[in-house]
């Protein structure tokens, strides 16, 4: 067992001052890869692996059958159980052991419609979307003044009584960056400014859209209401419909919006986490961990967000079960529930782990997009980090050193905070928030070629930590309530 990594704070993600286009440039020989973790047939085996699937693998194929056969899947929908089943018959297929389900309670969310109407002085309507959980405004709808700030930071400091009874609007563009660091700093106007605003007294919230397109696509995702704020109605507006709002604010202080949604809660049903393995070798009862979510929303199809994560997982594990030389531990694939509304299949996977805690080695998602796959970050034990050196070096395309900082997937968190040691490849996220939880969200924004270079690095991956002679150390438990 490897030293306990002392717990940082969230990742501190680097701006890269060039982003040259990546060239296909392919590792040295691995066998030439001085390693006591890995014997040569191993690195070999893993560097077939990788040509094996950039010669073309099948993972277009899994998100094209979950698109066409289920389509979008929100949390506790018929498309959620719809995709659940789709799974389940789909892992079986492939020849997975032990497909199982476990029951995840859900909550339930419907859109219904959302208008946002700029009243004047030139009157449009604007492309909008309710923000997820968000309350409805009634039949009679909302009709009030507009008052813009900057960033949830700037409304904090109005004057007491300035949003009174008035229409919020946070026009906060969210910047492209490879590393998609942008969708982190404006992602809080989303999840808490509907309660801030509510706080100060405000009817209603619309946000410029946490997303990077400039087409008219308005962004979806979840609000996290404060128990203690009343519930106020929240929407997103595209980004050159935010830019149109902006300019008749500039030249008039009395700019009103009309605001109607039928969104609306019903009670809690039940999803289900699907469960597939490729059982190990020799060290059977330890558990690499592959992990997307099966859950979407429901404004597009839920190809890129988080079907090319389903399919990059399952793609992987299925080509590393081809191989002559399987691994000695087990991969153990898991497509979570509603990650979108609330991380209900995580968090329940890590209340039901049990003895099985221990035996998890380590965890790796795909839930950023498409790829490709630029930086291995990770989070696992100092004495660990030279392995991650060999395994980033068989990894196709140049895979560059990441920090040792990661955070990991949203469904992995639950069990990261309880020990459980993470890899995190990087996606390549400077147009994945172009199409983010939008209409747009289709497989026409799956680029097989690009697929099969992530599909290439997750196998490696999971190959290679697989195969490891000794493990990834343990991480320190972060205490409940932190
Ligand atoms: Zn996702
Ligand atoms: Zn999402």
């Amino acid at each position: 067992m490897l030293p306990v990594v002392p717990r940082t704070a969230r990742r501190s993600r680097k701006m890269l001052a060039c982003a040259a286009l990546l060239a296909v440039q392919f590792a040295a020989d691995p066998a030439a890869a001085q390693s006591s973790d890995w014997s040569d047939a191993d690195l070999a085996t893993a560097a077939a692996l990788r040509d094996r699937a950039l010669k073309g693998s099948s993972a277009f194929d899994h998100v094209s059958s979950l698109v066409t056969e289920v389509g979008p899947r929100p949390a506790g929908s018929a498309g959620d159980e719809a995709a659940v089943r789709w799974a389940m018959n789909r892992l079986g297929k492939l020849g997975f052991s032990a497909v199982r389900s476990q029951d995840v309670l859900v909550p339930r969310w419907i859109r219904g419609s959302a208008e946002v109407i700029l009243l004047g002085p030139s009157p449009q309507p604007l492309v909008a979307a309710a923000l997820g959980g968000s309350i409805g405004t009634g039949e009679e709808g909302i009709e009030s003044q507009v008052i813009e700030v900057a960033s949830l930071d700037a409304l904090g400091t109005l004057p007491a009584g300035a949003v009174k009874d008035k229409i919020v609007f946070i026009n906060e563009r969210m910047e492209r960056l490879r590393d998609g660091a942008g969708y982190s700093k404006t992602v809080k106007n989303r999840t808490k400014g509907a309660s801030i605003a509510a706080n100060l007294g405000a009817a209603a919230l619309v946000i410029r859209s946490v997303g990077t397109s400039d087409d008219r696509f308005a962004h979806t995702g979840r609000i996290q209401y404060d128990l203690s704020a009343p519930r106020i109605p929240a929407f997103a507006i595209a980004n050159p419909d935010a830019d149109a709002l902006s300019r008749q604010l500039k030249a008039s202080k009395q700019v009103r919006l009309r605001l109607k949604s039928t969104a609306r809660e019903l009670p809690s049903t039940w999803s289900a986490n699907v469960i597939g393995e490729i059982p190990g070798t020799e060290r059977a009862n330890e558990i690499v961990l592959l992990a997307a979510h099966l859950d979407s929303w429901d404004l597009g199809q839920g190809a890129v967000d988080d079907g090319a994560g389903v399919a990059i997982v399952v793609e992987a594990a299925r080509l590393i079960s081809k191989l002559e030389r399987k691994p000695a531990r087990t991969l153990r694939v898991v497509l979570f529930a509603n990650e979108e509304f609330g991380v209900s299949g995580g968090q329940e996977y890590a209340r039901l782990i049990g003895d099985e805690l221990g035996r998890h080695v380590i965890a790796m998602e795909a839930d950023s997009g498409v790829g490709p796959v630029w930086r291995l970050d990770s989070q696992v034990a100092p004495a660990a980090l030279g392995s991650l050196e060999t395994m980033r070096k068989i990894m196709p395309l140049t895979v560059e050193a990441g920090d040792n900082a990661a955070s990991g997937g949203t469904d992995i968190g639950p069990i990261r905070d309880l020990g459980v040691p993470i890899l995190d490849p990087m996606f390549d996220m400077t147009t994945y928030f172009d199409v983010h939880h939008t209409l747009n969200d289709t497989l026409a924004k799956v680029d097989a070629k690009v697929l099969d270079q992530t599909v290439a690095a997750y196998a490696v991956a999971a190959y290679l930590a697989a195969t490891k002679q000794g493990d990834f150390g343990r991480l320190a438990p972060v205490p409940l309530n932190r």
